[in-house]
């Protein structure tokens, strides 16, 4: 991204945060930006280092032109570092490495970066070390950490930067990206609706037991269709063996309750487009005769209350069973 009112697409308020600091030429010493894979950390630190380098500045932005952009860009920039962690932590020796390179006194201006990427795996040492840099900072120097885990890093650290909040991505830029990242369009979009998380998103896509959840489900409903009468037995044979926990089953109901909203939809808007679970639109026109609309609401009513009874430790067999007959009725 290029600029910010860019990411001011993704990151509204985040990014006016430091186009507004920009602005006043409050420029921190220290960023700590902390959010979810995906939602935008290692661009926002970018630009910033770009307009921090930038020789032709366009107001707030970076030209994305001049030579220092484009080494930037390139990663290769002299004066500007990058930490990331060696195997599971970033050590103490990366730490000192860093300093040494920046006591070599300006390689090509004073202005010096350092972007440390899942900051929240410095080794104690390592964070310590890095902690008297950050009380002795030369006018020049700007630190910007990442993390997924802002909770995890050292309580010292985190007060010593200015703390940016990234927000959970919205569901059409959460299905956007899941695209880019290889997944075709509709479970780009289920999943976009089932969590705000990149991170989560791309590992159920990956998660067999995801996708054993969603045929089962899908059948479920189906049977309402095709074979009314063998939803209970079902039931114990797929559902119960499936769902073994309570997180699981919370999210099985989040499905269940998809599954419905699909017919709910199809009702209201006959649109393709806003089928979420089910892979095969062609049988939704029987689903449209079996249950009317005031039954579905009935339904997702019932699958909520099915869902707070979970919530309330009430049996989760019992409470299963209970749902599918009174869905039948
Ligand atoms: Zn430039």
């Amino acid at each position: 991204m290029q600029t910010w009112e860019e990411i001011e697409k993704i990151q509204p308020v985040a990014s006016r945060t430091i186009m507004n600091s920009i602005n006043k030429n409050r420029i921190s010493h220290a960023y700590l930006f902390q959010g979810d894979r995906g939602t935008g950390k290692k661009e926002m630190a970018l630009l910033l280092a770009k307009y921090l380098f930038c020789m032709n500045r366009q107001g707030v932005n970076p030209c994305n032109n001049c030579i220092n952009c484009q080494r930037i860009d390139s990663g290769n920039h002299p004066d500007m570092h990058w930490i990331e962690p060696d195997g599971a932590s970033i050590k103490i020796e990366q730490v000192r490495n860093l300093q040494k390179e920046f006591t070599y006194s300006g390689m090509e201006s004073n202005q010096k970066v350092y972007i440390i990427k899942d900051a929240d795996t410095l080794t104690v040492n390592a964070a310590n070390r890095l902690l008297k840099f950050l009380e002795e900072p030369s006018i020049e120097t700007t630190a910007m950490m990442l993390t997924e885990n802002g909770h995890a890093m050292l309580s010292t650290i985190r007060s010593r930067c200015q703390i940016i909040d990234l927000q959970p991505l919205a569901p059409g830029i959460l299905q956007e990206k899941l695209q880019q990242e290889g997944l075709n369009e509709m479970d780009a979009k289920l999943l976009s609706v089932l969590t705000n998380s990149l991170t989560e998103a791309l590992e159920l896509a990956q998660d067999d037991w995801f996708a054993g959840a969603r045929k089962i489900v899908i059948q479920w409903v189906e049977m309402y269709t095709t074979q009314p009468e063998d939803i209970y037995t079902y039931i114990h044979q797929y559902w119960i063996p499936h769902f073994k926990d309570r997180e699981s089953q919370e999210r099985g109901l989040d499905l269940l309750i998809l599954g419905f909203k699909d017919i709910l939809h199809q009702h209201i808007y006959t649109d393709a487009n806003t089928i979420l679970l089910s892979n095969d639109p062609s049988k939704l026109e029987k689903r449209l005769i079996t249950f009317s609309q005031a039954q579905l609401l009935t339904i997702l009513n019932q699958i909520l209350m099915a869902k707070r009874k979970l919530k309330a430790n009430v049996q989760p067999t019992l409470v299963i069973e209970q749902l599918a007959l009174q869905i039948q009725r």
